[in-house]
């Protein structure tokens, strides 16, 4: 959601490493398709990929073995996490003192949660806001984080699809997504400038 919650990551990044802290970057499906945090306004950072199966538990204490201190970790696009690797997590957090920092949206285009993120809001000691509000176009609150196929909200379909890598070798494909409030997602209501006719919009 274009929110600016990889900023924030990039933020805390920031502000640790500023206080002399040691910290890793992880990400999963990163919307660069490579692995760092991008954020919309243009930063960005080298991240870790954490892939499927991945036990961040073994990621951090294989750092530790190389003599790396590990105080912190940023981690972007959380929801895209397992239950799994977010157990991990909260393990680090109270055995290993790692203070963790996840990023991500709660829920997917079907507004369903995320298993990860569900599991965050289960176990995490804090949750915030991002403070960025997004509109939908009518100016409510955009709450729900639509796919749009064709230019029709999809229903159903994969619940993991990156839509916007947007590297320069990448096909545009048909598929994005657009901030919407309860209303108009259910409606399926994408605004005035989807229904303008197709020969009356500037490309
Ligand atoms: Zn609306």
């Amino acid at each position: 959601m274009d929110c600016g919650k990889s900023t924030l990551a990039l933020q805390i990044d920031h502000n640790q490493a500023r206080q002399g802290r040691h910290g890793l970057v992880l990400v999963r499906h990163d919307r660069s398709g490579r692995p760092q945090i991008s954020s919309r306004i243009g930063i960005s950072r080298q991240a870790t990929e954490v892939a499927d199966g991945d036990d961040l538990r073994r990621l951090v204490r294989s750092r530790w073995a190389d003599g790396q201190r590990v105080d912190y970790l940023v981690v972007d696009e959380a929801q895209f996490l397992s239950t799994e690797q977010v157990e991990q997590l909260a393990e680090l957090a109270d055995d290993a003192h790692v203070d963790v920092y996840c990023f991500g949206i709660a829920t997917d285009f079907r507004s369903r949660m995320f298993p990860g993120a569900r599991r965050l809001f289960e176990l995490a000691d804090e949750l915030n806001p991002v403070q960025v509000e997004v509109l939908c176009w009518c100016g409510r609150p955009g709450l729900l984080n639509a796919r749009i196929e064709g230019g029709v909200v999809a229903r159903e379909g994969a619940q993991f699809v990156v839509a916007d890598i947007g590297g320069a070798d990448a096909e545009p494909a048909d598929v994005r997504y657009q901030v919407l409030c309860r209303r108009h997602h259910r409606a399926g209501d994408l605004g005035p400038a989807a229904r303008q006719p197709d020969q009356l919009r500037l490309v």
